[in-house]
């Protein structure tokens, strides 16, 4: 389980290892995000509609799932998981700090990392260098940010992100030691998202930043 803040380079993590590493499985989400210039439906996200995500709840289909960045809904399904761990691979997931909550609730003996970026200008010289998002985008990106780095405590270990490969093969070192002393469960099936929390009882120490949307 990967986390950390917007453009930390989780993606590009995930990537290196696709590479790198080919036995590792990587979860594929579900967004309604639309897809970024290169992005492949089925290989970086399933780029779904607001109707078919719906239903992918509504059927219990997703691990876990949240709204990222007070806008889009991502969500891992559920059944690759569980087919990857029954096969004894070593799994990644690759999600938001909320999902990271809901993952911890339902599969505690997984490995929680935290990717950090080396220092909070670096963090934001590469969310303007990426130049994917709108100013508002970014304000939102960054504003989440700030949360998420505030939970770094909350995982197992963590690994900053200094240099792409070294970051990928210290993050797959990490997974098989984890893996050799308690190999991955498949998860519980305890009905999860964040439906299931009345927007009441979030508190604003724990859940994201509210944005407004525009
Ligand atoms: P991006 O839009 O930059 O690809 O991703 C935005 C955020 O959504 C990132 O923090 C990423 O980790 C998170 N994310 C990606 N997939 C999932 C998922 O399946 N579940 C959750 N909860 N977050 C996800």
């Amino acid at each position: 389980m990967l986390a950390g803040p917007t453009a930390v380079g989780k993606g590009t993590v995930a990537d290196q290892i696709r590479r790198r590493h080919p036995d590792v499985w990587i979860s594929v989400s579900a967004t309604t995000r639309a897809p970024r210039p290169g992005e492949v439906d089925g290989v970086h996200y399933l780029f779904v509609d607001d109707t078919a995500f719906d239903a992918m709840v509504e059927a219990g289909d997703l691990l876990e799932w949240a709204v990222v960045h007070g806008r889009d809904r991502y969500g891992t399904p559920r059944d690759p998981v569980t087919q990857a761990l029954d096969l004894g691979r070593l799994a990644l997931l690759e999600i938001d700090l909320q999902g990271a909550r809901q993952v911890r609730e339902t599969m505690p003996g997984a490995l929680f990392v935290f990717l950090a970026p080396p220092s909070w200008d670096e963090l934001v010289r590469r969310l303007v260098g990426r130049g994917t998002e709108t100013d508002d985008e970014r304000t939102r990106r960054l504003q989440t940010a700030v949360w998420e780095l505030a939970a770094e405590p909350e995982f197992d270990a963590t690994v900053v992100n200094t240099e792409i490969h070294a970051t990928a093969d210290k993050l797959v070192g990490l997974m098989r030691a984890r893996a050799r002393e308690a190999p991955a469960r498949r998860p519980s099936t305890v009905p999860l998202g964040p439906s299931t929390v009345p927007p009441s009882t979030v508190s604003p120490s724990t859940g994201p930043p509210e944005h407004r949307r525009s």
